[in-house]
């Protein structure tokens, strides 16, 4: 658990941005500015679950009365359990107390938000993450470490299924076995694990399926979850069996743009630059075109959050950042590859969590 220092000083920083941000109130439901706030996730319920903390004033909790067991003493916010049918719209109504330029959760159910501007038409109304990604986009050291734990158990993993066999299994047990195996190493739950074998490899976010996988082809495996409240998000490229010279090729390509990228992801530089420069690397090769998405995506409490590097976003690595290098080649139809690391940019140049090796994998 989050402690209440740290919360309380989280607290302090957003009321300074919301001062700076014109901001009177803050709003958040489900998704992760709650938790990143008061150390309590919202069950995602049609009951409301709403902090409203005020630029000045005490952080208020509106939680249904038989959630309320489940949120942490802390003492970081006052508590108020709404009855069952009663109006939780009006306990929030009530907290604002006439505030009336309001940030809401960017995640906030639209049901809640309707009724909230319904209930006060005379305000102003801005996303929350104009307030809180700024904050949460950078990570302290307690943030960190636990960022490199979750790295480390599915560095794990991978070592794992370089073991395996895959010949012969359908997508959907190798996603299986991802799983059991997240959790083995520690996760409390896992997000994801796309296991995309020979053609499938094309579609980047492929839902592992009954396709079996056969000798040859190139299998891209991107698995992640949650471990102490923190993401983990790694991709590595199994052949099964010897890999021909295309894909030998192509994979080699494809590792020394995503090095050049870590390397180059190091304080100061825009965020656009590290994207840029994979995509230069890969163009000799011929796979610049095949590179179709961002380079990379924050990470923290959630497992796509700020800071984007995407052409476009010119803003500075700044220490602290903690961001997915993920470049992909995709050939549809034949095959796919991506090689995915997480890295965080530090004043001593970029540390990449993920310490799982980078040689192409060869699997029966
Ligand atoms: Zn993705
Ligand atoms: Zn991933
Ligand atoms: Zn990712």
């Amino acid at each position: 658990m989050t402690e209440p220092a740290v919360l309380r000083d989280r607290q302090h920083r957003a009321r300074d941005a919301m001062t700076a941000a014109g901001v009177d109130a803050l709003l958040l439901s489900v998704g992760a500015d709650l938790p990143y706030l008061t150390g309590y996730e919202a069950m995602p319920l049609e009951r409301l679950t709403m902090l409203v903390l005020p630029r000045d004033g005490e952080a208020v909790l509106v939680v249904p009365e038989l959630e309320a067991p489940r949120v942490p003493d802390t003492g970081v916010c006052d508590v108020r359990p709404w009855p069952e049918a009663t109006d939780p719209i009006a306990r929030v109504v009530d907290a604002v107390g006439g505030a009336r330029t309001l940030a809401v959760g960017d995640r906030t159910w639209s049901q809640f938000t309707l009724a909230l501007q319904a209930a006060m038409p005379g305000s102003a109304w801005v996303p929350a993450s104009t307030v809180t990604a700024p904050l949460r986009e950078v990570k302290d050291a307690v943030e960190i470490a636990a960022l490199r734990a979750a790295a480390r158990a599915v560095d794990a993993v991978v070592a794992e299924m370089r073991e395996r066999p895959f010949a012969g299994r359908t997508e959907a047990d190798v996603s299986r076995e991802l799983v059991d195996r997240m959790l083995a190493h520690g996760h409390d739950r896992p997000n994801f694990a796309i296991v995309g074998s020979g053609p499938n490899g094309a579609s980047p976010h492929h839902d592992a399926g009954d396709r079996v996988i056969l000798r040859g082809d190139v299998v891209v495996c991107d698995f992640g979850g949650t471990m102490a409240g923190y993401c983990s998000d790694i991709t590595r490229v199994f052949s099964v069996g010897e890999p021909s010279a295309e894909i030998a090729d192509t994979y080699a390509a494809l590792a020394g743009a995503q090095e050049l990228a870590v390397q180059a992801a190091v304080v100061g530089t825009p965020l656009e630059e590290v994207d840029a420069v994979a995509r230069r690397a890969l163009a000799p090769a011929g796979l610049a075109d095949a590179f179709i998405h961002r380079i990379g995506h924050g990470i923290g409490l959630e497992e796509h959050e700020e800071p984007y590097l995407v052409a476009g976003n010119d803003r500075p690595l700044r220490a602290g950042h903690a961001f997915s290098i993920e470049p992909g080649v995709y050939f549809p139809g034949r095959f796919g590859m991506r090689l995915e690391d997480i890295v965080v940019a530090t004043d001593a140049g970029p540390d990449r969590l993920n310490e799982a090796t980078r040689e192409l994998a060869s699997v029966d």
